[in-house]
């Protein structure tokens, strides 16, 4: 049995290990694009790398329309504007804080639902009943990669009249009834961020079949700019960069190769972790269609709770991460502005308290997922111990 740091060992890791450290694709294929994007001198503004990096996105989500911007956040507040959202939306609050900050930054009031406890994505029930007069839109989130109940959810918003969209940030690559996720809704929003499993350092895309919406949300992501000196709407600067359009044409190059990294990493944990009483593996809809970019523990009638876990692993320089907590409603404005937003939200409150994630992704390795899973089972067998030495204040140790 392993010693454990938390009782005094050496910590596991000399370094941290981390969730979401990037994976970076070839070097020298990025390099090359950099060159060529000196040797041109077209830096931003529509470039030839930001259209073929549309292109490519489009083509591999079988969907029409692909708009580049320069994060998901700001694609999801202009795909947001450009469906006509406005005073309440309906949106979980199990999700990372941007889904809620993209409405409320436009001054669109995120009514929050609960989640599906099987799959973590908006209970398409639940969605129903807080349906008012006021509520103009539906936002489901993709989460973890697994996709949203996409028919439910669009019968709800044909009922009612309003559009549905999906917060696709964590879903590149995954696959739902049988086509692309990128393809579902009024429109969908990936974010290209660094420690997604596609990445342009930052970046992010809208993705529609919608010609019309396509063309308004090019307007809004250029200052509303349709010619040279004319503007004909309101708009904002959304517009990706070519540096990060290199980044992602190389990053589209090895996303096969980084899934199939993350795969094989997700089966070492399931085989590692097995027989580990309270602790569950969340496991894919759609084991063939998913980008497995998230490793993602249900700590729940273990002997540990699932704080006392993450404490445990940082303690081995495992940087575990306890996701998403406290649930968007417990945060800032949130809080303040809906006091009893948490009351209709049973699974947000349990899955916040249970749900942990694990480092993957290409820095990742077998002897890495044996060592973890080996502190966690050393934890595990000697809970009263390790319980003792977390409640002592740290610096009386
Ligand atoms: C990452 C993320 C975003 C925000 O994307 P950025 O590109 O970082 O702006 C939005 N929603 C979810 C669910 C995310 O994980």
């Amino acid at each position: 049995m392993r010693d454990l740091a938390i009782l005094g060992a050496e910590p596991a890791f000399p370094e941290a290990l981390h969730v979401g450290r990037p994976n970076l694709g070839d070097r020298e294929r990025f390099v090359q694009r950099v060159e060529d994007i000196f040797d041109r001198r077209w830096l931003t503004n529509n470039g030839p790398y930001v259209q073929g990096f549309e292109r490519l996105v489009a083509e591999r989500c079988g969907v029409r329309e692909c708009i580049a911007t320069c994060n998901g956040t700001i694609a999801l507040e202009l795909l947001i504007r450009g469906v006509g959202m406005e005073g309440e939306v309906i949106v979980p609050s199990y999700t990372f804080v941007a889904t809620a900050h993209a409405l409320q930054w436009q001054g669109i009031r995120p009514v929050f639902c609960d989640v599906d406890p099987a799959t973590h994505t908006l209970d398409p029930a639940r969605v129903e009943e807080l349906i008012t007069p006021n509520t103009t839109g539906i936002v489901g989130v993709h989460l973890w990669g697994n996709a949203c109940d996409t028919t439910a959810l669009e019968a709800v918003g044909r009922k009612h009249g309003i559009p549905v969209i999906f917060d696709a940030s964590h879903a590149f690559g995954c696959r739902h009834q049988g086509r692309p996720i990128g393809g579902f809704g009024a429109g969908e929003v990936f974010s290209f961020h660094a420690t997604k499993v596609l990445n342009c350092f930052e970046g992010g895309a809208i993705l529609t079949d919608d010609q019309e919406l396509a063309e308004k949300l090019r307007l809004m992501r250029n200052f509303g700019f349709e010619s040279k000196d004319n503007v004909v709407y309101l708009g904002s600067n959304g517009k990706m960069s070519e540096v990060s359009a290199a980044m992602g044409l190389t990053s589209l190059e090895s996303v096969d190769e980084f899934v199939g990294i993350n795969r094989r990493n997700f089966e070492l944990y399931r085989e590692e972790l097995r027989g580990l009483t309270g602790v569950r593996l969340l496991e894919p809809l759609h084991p063939e269609g998913f980008n497995y970019h998230y490793v993602v523990l249900e700590i729940e009638g273990a002997e540990l709770s699932r704080d006392q876990m993450v404490q445990v692993l940082e303690a081995e320089n495992v940087l575990a991460r306890r996701y998403f907590f406290p649930g968007v409603h417990n945060m800032e404005p949130y809080r303040s502005l809906q006091p009893m937003a948490g009351l209709p939200l049973p699974q947000t409150a349990r899955l916040s308290d249970i749900v942990m994630t694990l480092p993957t992704g290409t820095s990742v390795g077998k002897s890495e997922i044996e060592v973890i899973a080996s502190i966690m089972r050393a934890a595990l067998c000697r809970p009263e111990q390790v319980a003792e030495a977390l409640a002592v204040p740290s610096g009386d140790a």
